[in-house]
């Protein structure tokens, strides 16, 4: 499970199981079957994984935008 990080931490790890690379990408997607239409859930992706977790979600019919993470505070 996701820890929740108290904000002020610089890094954040890529969402891919198992990969501990600092991501640089957040993808925001959506379950149109479980999700209503104003909820949205972010991933965030390393270089090597960001394009395997759009891929992921798009082969479902899922929405998703991936944008490059910005570090500025929440
Ligand atoms: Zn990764």
């Amino acid at each position: 499970m996701t820890a929740s990080t108290s904000a002020g931490s610089a890094r954040v790890e890529c969402s891919r199981a198992g990969c501990r690379d600092d991501a640089v990408w957040a993808v925001h997607w959506r379950n149109p079957r479980i999700h209503s239409a104003d909820r949205r859930k972010t991933w965030v992706a390393c270089d090597a994984h960001v394009s395997y977790l759009r891929e992921f979600l798009s082969a479902r019919d899922f929405p998703v935008r991936v944008e490059a993470l910005s570090n500025e505070p929440a």
